[in-house]
């Protein structure tokens, strides 16, 4: 059972350079690429031209880093949304999940139920904060074997009170009752599938809030699998270390804002 989150980019975008030929040779027309240029990346930049069909004379000497610069710079945001990634996301806490999940816009969600799933194993995730005092760590420690000790109990001792719902809807009942003493530490796990101006929104708004510690470091790994998949996405989106030993994702001020 993982301890600390762990990322996994399970579904990627993946351009058609078949059909963006038979495309635009049915427009009479062509589209110089750029060498080296990712998939996610070509995407963003094809559905930007088709707005403008800025193509074969009409296509600048820019190249996809710059074309993508520029979207984002003038507010083009929508055209970021053509690129959709899923992940899997293990090692992160029920607490940090409801507020992940109140990402309503681009994001779709499939996680780990608590009716469904048995938490009798279930592992609890120790906040850093907690981690760096022993003291504290101990107090942790001891509240959370409570509890979990607390919902094994509750799952035997329950049982007598399901017997007019079906077995289904008995261990649904059951499950659902014991799991209110599990702390907000408990470890889920949450297949999500997400889109370019999503993670950016998210990014923006959650990377840098210095508090939310755990929020901080899935932030950092959201950056970080971008900066892999698609940099040109992100490239405005730089990691700090800050001296508690955690990253922190901070957006710089784009040219535009600066120049206000
Ligand atoms: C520092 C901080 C503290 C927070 N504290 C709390 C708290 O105490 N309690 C709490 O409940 N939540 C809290 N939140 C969560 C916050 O209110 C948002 O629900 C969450 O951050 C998702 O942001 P969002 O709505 O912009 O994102 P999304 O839901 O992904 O929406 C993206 C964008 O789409 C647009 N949009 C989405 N829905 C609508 C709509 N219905 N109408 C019009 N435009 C829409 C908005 O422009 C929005 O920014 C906090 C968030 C932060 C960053």
């Amino acid at each position: 059972m993982p301890e600390v989150p762990a990322l996994y980019v399970v579904a990627r975008p993946q351009l058609d350079a078949q059909a963006i030929e038979a495309f635009l040779d049915d427009e009479n027309t062509s589209w110089r690429r750029t060498p080296d240029s990712c998939s996610a990346e070509e995407i963003v930049e094809i559905a930007g031209r088709i707005c403008y069909m800025s193509f074969g004379e009409r296509q600048s000497d820019r190249t996809t880093a710059e074309y993508i610069a520029n979207l984002i710079d003038q507010g083009h945001h929508s055209v970021l949304e053509h690129a959709v990634w899923s992940f899997i996301l293990t090692g992160v806490t029920r607490a940090f999940s409801h507020q992940f999940v109140r990402h309503r816009i681009g994001f779709s969600y499939s996680q780990l139920s608590q009716q469904y799933h048995d938490e009798s194993g279930a592992t609890a995730i120790m906040p850093d904060a907690i981690r760096r005092n022993s003291e504290a760590a101990r107090v942790w420690r001891r509240t959370v074997e409570a509890s979990r000790q607390a919902y094994r109990e509750l799952l035997q001792l329950i049982p007598a009170s399901a017997t007019e719902a079906s077995r289904k809807e008995g261990i649904r009942q059951l499950r659902t009752a014991a799991r209110s003493v599990l702390p907000a530490g408990v470890e889920t796990k949450v297949f999500v599938t997400i889109n370019g101006r999503a993670i950016r929104h998210f990014l923006a708004q959650r990377g840098d809030i210095v508090g939310d510690e755990e929020m901080r470091i899935v932030s950092a790994m959201f950056l970080r699998a971008m900066r892999t998949e698609a940099p040109e996405l992100v490239a405005d989106f730089e990691l700090v270390d800050l001296a508690d030993g955690l990253p922190l994702v901070r957006q710089r001020a784009s040219p535009a804002a600066q120049s206000g």
